[in-house]
């Protein structure tokens, strides 16, 4: 299949070749990039170079990999040359710049960053959702938002069983959805606090050091963040809802790794508990965590450095007879961004892994 796009020059195909690829990660040194370094090789992705950019901050520097030093080389259009693959997480500015021309060169590019997400010609892809959609890029894919993608794995299978009316979502956010540098600022300010000393934050607005806020992500005019706002429009695209109607709070919180959400979502009818336990505990990239009798359920550290986004305490809301609750906690950095990324490249060099993905979201209400 060849797909023209406004973003490249040239029809391309949309499947990735079967024999070992030529990577380049854009941001290799970031919190994001670690990930894809490690995955690609826990997962044994088929590599047959790996390049790894970052800022000139970085160039020059090495990094191991697989026992070998490679290393860091600035971003420039030769960086691409000959590329079949670019991993992209150095943030929307970056890709904006280098997106289309590493694409125009003719590499695939599956990018972390917000920068071409809601561009109605770049895919945006979940592959346990909607993993048809990976195959009508025109060499970019984007990856969406991380708590975006942990709540559409939750949604999906229950969207596909009844129809959804709408979802209230407040989600806790751990620091390193920040970065690395906001990961290594919430440790250096809690030891400050115990200390006795002054927290004062410069990558985080404030210090999260046992404290929480508000997503810092730009205010808008409605008062929501982008944060918020990027949930909402995501998820109808991922979903293939456009009238979805989803409303979120983001919160900052004094954690290091993986993100939580409470979840409300009203259906069009009512959805009985049990069934709606079934469905996800059987869903592609989910995993039920739950036992009531005990009070335990997911925690951000039964997640981290985990693929699976962990759900539980599934229950009826008692203010409304056509919704239910329930609580997720996914490692965002790896499902949120670098896993969810190498699965789509996955997927691009084995289309048949796409019917085993599959759960297709039924509609709004
Ligand atoms: P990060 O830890 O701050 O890393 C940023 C990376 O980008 C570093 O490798 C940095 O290189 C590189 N970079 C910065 N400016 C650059 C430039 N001008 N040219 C080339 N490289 C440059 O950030 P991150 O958390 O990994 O996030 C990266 C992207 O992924 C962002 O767009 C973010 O929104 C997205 N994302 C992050 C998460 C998450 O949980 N963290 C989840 C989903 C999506 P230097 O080390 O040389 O500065």
């Amino acid at each position: 299949m060849t797909v023209s796009h406004p973003l490249t020059t040239a029809a391309r195909p949309a499947a990735l070749p079967q024999r070992p690829l030529r990577i380049a990660i854009l941001g290799a040194t970031g919190a994001v990039g670690q990930e894809l370094l490690q995955l690609l090789d826990e997962r044994r992705f088929p590599v047959a170079e790996l390049r790894p950019l970052a800022s000139p901050r970085s160039a020059g520097q090495t990094l191991a990999w697989q026992g070998r030093s490679l290393t860091i080389e600035p971003v420039t259009e030769e960086a691409f040359d000959g590329v079949d693959l670019v991993l992209a997480s150095a943030g929307g500015s970056v890709s904006k710049q280098w997106a289309p021309l590493a694409a125009a060169a003719g590499a695939v590019v599956i990018d972390n960053s917000s920068a071409f997400r809601m561009d109605p010609s770049v895919p945006l892809v979940v592959p346990e959702v909607n993993p048809e959609a990976a195959f009508s890029h025109g060499g970019i894919i984007a990856n969406p938002n991380c708590t975006t993608i942990l709540l559409t794995l939750a949604l999906a299978p229950l969207a596909a069983r009844r129809p959804i009316r709408r979802v209230v979502v407040s989600t806790y956010q751990s620091a390193s959805g920040a970065g690395a540098r906001a990961m290594e600022e919430l440790q250096r300010l809690s030891r400050t606090v115990l200390d006795g000393g002054e927290p004062v934050s410069e990558v985080l607005p404030h210090s999260l050091a046992f404290n929480l806020f508000l997503h810092n992500s730009p205010l808008q005019p409605s008062g929501y963040c982008e944060e918020e706002l990027k949930m909402l429009n995501e998820t109808r695209k991922i979903m293939g809802l456009p009238d979805l109607r989803l409303t979120a709070t983001c919160v900052r919180v004094p954690v290091l790794r993986a993100h939580s959400e409470a979840v409300n979502i009203e259906f069009a009818e009512p959805f009985p508990v049990e069934e709606a336990r079934q469905l996800l505990a059987r869903a592609p990239g989910v995993e039920l965590l739950e036992n009531f009798e005990a009070n335990r359920f997911p925690m951000p550290t039964d997640v981290t450095g985990r693929d699976p986004v962990a759900v539980g305490r599934i229950r009826q809301d008692l203010s409304d007879p056509n919704a239910l609750e329930l609580w997720l906690c996914g490692d965002q950095i790896r499902k949120g961004a670098a896993l969810n990324a190498i699965q789509i490249a996955e997927l691009l060099r084995d289309p048949a892994g796409l019917t085993a993905a599959t759960v297709s979201a039924g509609g709004a209400a």
